[in-house]
């Protein structure tokens, strides 16, 4: 490419709505414009970029045995509706209607749509397996849009759906894509993991999330260095910290505890590790009739060792639960409790609650909690003796670093991640509800088995600048890096030496199937190194006359920013060593 016929602006500035560094530096090194809130135009050099990553997707996936079609973005609302998810979608799925007033969606995802074509297309278990996919425009009107193209309304997605037999088939195809998308996000040359995810209503283990490892991501990660044990936050199990429970030690006592209601504020007050306390927090389900009207309203009381915190995903997996919960109002804690929310505990409820501990505070003896009475706390509390055991012990809190790894080897660390990619097993969910089904052997008809999979495209080049950016800008893996290499010619106007050197290089780069630029805007040299470092061009070869009078050029690697010269004869396996 010569950059004379080309086109970027970029920015000096950091933009001042950019929370993130991927964010600004897209924004700063020409990759994308805002249009409005979530949704970006993708300018000549971020499109770029993203051309390589549907490519290397696109190759891995065909080498999977999986088959590109195309779905629209605009689809019909009565296949939603089959699902019931034109409903359960809520605000997240953009409507629109057309001239005739018939509903439409701009498509989040494509279950519905391929599960139609399934059907339709997939009569015989002879043509099954099958793995479809295709690339394109997804549209999520996001809570929070945010963190430029990382969470946008609208943003490029591929998204497989295979179609098998049986589970056992299921399972292949599922292993089959794990394994691509391991491919993918090496050729990528990312950094990351792959974690076991929560899976939800439909249940199984079969969830995995392709995590782009960064300190800025929006997940917390969970895995442990000694096992191979990965999980995201949602689903990682948090083993019960003490391996029994002591007798007790100490009578009950009611303590004053004025102006200190966290756990925190009382350990300090009494002078005791945070880890003797436990908090309280209070659900409310609620029963509904025919009607819909809420019929009764059960209070459940979750007890959490005080520097813990409270996973709802476990919380809501619970029988009683898993129907739907939210948290209690002040007035039915009042009602229930005797006491504002602050000083809550187990001991002595004024009306009938359910209380489930987690594992950790099942084995806690002597501990502190609430005391139902505001401003105070109780101190030796003991189960079986002061309350009943809890109805109910279950794991329902966040792991934290340092914890036993549930596979007994080791312990849990925990780092932040991005996800890019979820592999997805989905079982009979949509041929079920859209009677996608085959027929078998036996001429039986019977359902198809369900998988998904889709991967973040446009989240991956934030996900991407996320790990590797420095001050000067970002830092390309090579595979998707905007050009593999750029010419920086120096005096070019006033040598002719090189110019012309200039030109041979670009020519044998090209030649050598290097995916090169020229910069041949006649820039200051300040500027347009400037230009290439926010850029982030894996390699820069400097042309000046005085080092080509000498036979050499200067090269530069963006990552980490070595220079080094080279002979001009030797510059292509020079470039080639850099990349
Ligand atoms: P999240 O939890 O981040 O909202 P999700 O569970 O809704 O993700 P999926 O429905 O599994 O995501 O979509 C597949 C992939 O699409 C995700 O792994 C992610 O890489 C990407 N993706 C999802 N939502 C967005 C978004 N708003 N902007 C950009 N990429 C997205
Ligand atoms: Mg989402």
């Amino acid at each position: 490419m010569r950059i004379s016929h080309f086109h970027f602006q970029t920015l000096k500035e950091d933009p001042a709505d950019a929370e993130v560094v991927s964010h600004r530096l897209m924004l700063r090194a020409a990759m994308i414009r805002r249009l409005g809130a979530g949704i970006y135009n993708y300018m000549p050099l971020g499109l770029r970029v993203i051309r390589k990553v549907e490519r290397i997707i696109r190759e891995e996936m065909d080498r999977s045995g999986a088959i590109e079609l195309l779905m629209p973005l605009v689809q019909p609302a009565e296949l939603w509706m089959e699902t019931g998810r034109w409903e359960k979608m809520g605000p997240e799925l953009l409507r629109v209607k057309d001239r005739h007033g018939r509903d439409f969606a701009i498509q989040p995802t494509s279950e519905e749509v391929i599960t139609d074509i399934a059907r339709q297309e997939l009569k015989s278990w002879r043509q099954l397996p099958k793995n479809f996919y295709h690339i394109q425009t997804k549209f999520r009107d996001e809570r929070r849009p945010r963190f430029g193209v990382m969470r946008g309304r609208e943003f490029t997605m591929k998204d497989a759906y295979s179609f098998d037999r049986d589970v056992a088939g299921a399972e292949k195809s599922y292993d089959n894509m794990f394994d691509c998308y391991c491919r993918i996000f090496d050729r990528l040359g990312l950094r990351y993991r792959s974690v076991a995810a929560d899976t939800g209503a439909i249940g199984g283990s079969r969830s995995h999330e392709f995590q782009v490892i960064a300190d800025t991501g929006e997940d917390a990660i969970v895995h442990c260095p000694q096992s191979d044990y990965a999980a995201n936050m949602e689903l990682a199990e948090a083993v019960a910290l003490l391996s029994d429970r002591k007798p007790a030690a100490q009578p009950m006592t009611l303590t004053p505890t004025p102006g200190k209601s966290t756990c925190a504020d009382v350990a300090a007050l009494l002078g005791l590790p945070i880890q003797q306390t436990v908090k309280s927090i209070v659900l409310a389900t609620d029963a509904r009739d025919e009607k819909g009207a809420v019929a009764a309203t059960r209070i459940w009381l979750l007890l959490l060792r005080g520097d813990h915190d409270l996973n709802e995903v476990k919380a809501g997996k619970l029988e009683g639960l898993d129907q739907g919960f939210r948290f209690a109002t002040v007035q039915e804690i009042e009602s229930h409790f005797g006491c504002k929310p602050g000083y809550l505990g187990p001991v002595a409820p004024v009306r009938p609650i359910t209380v489930i501990a987690d594992r950790t505070v099942a084995r806690m003896s002597d501990f502190i909690t609430g005391a139902n009475q505001w401003d105070h706390h109780l101190c030796g509390v003991n189960w079986g003796r002061d309350l009943p055991e809890p109805d109910q012990v279950a794991d329902i809190r966040n792991v934290v670093e340092g914890d036993p790894s549930p596979d007994g080897k080791g312990s849990l660390s925990i780092q932040r991640g991005i996800e890019v990619g979820h592999v997805f097993y989905l079982g009979t969910k949509y041929s079920e509800a859209m009677k996608a089904s085959y027929l078998d052997e036996n001429g039986k008809p019977a359902l198809m088995e369900m998988g998904c999979y889709g991967i973040g495209v446009t989240r991956i080049l934030g996900a991407a600048i996320e790990q590797g950016h420095d001050a000067k800008g970002i830092i390309w893996p090579a595979a998707i890096a905007p050009f593999e290499v750029v010419i920086c010619p120096v005096g070019a106007a006033k040598s002719d030496l090189v110019k012309a050197e200039a030109e041979a290089i670009y020519q044998e780069l090209i030649a050598a199937g290097i995916d090169v630029a020229l910069d041949d805007r006649d820039e200051r040299p300040g500027a347009m190194f400037a230009d290439w470092e926010l850029i982030g061009v894996p390699v820069r070869v400097t042309i000046g006359e005085r080092s080509l009078k000498e036979g050499k050029l200067e090269l530069l690697k963006r990552a980490g920013m070595a220079a080094s010269t080279c002979e001009r004869k030797d510059m292509l396996d020079a470039v080639r060593a850099l990349l």
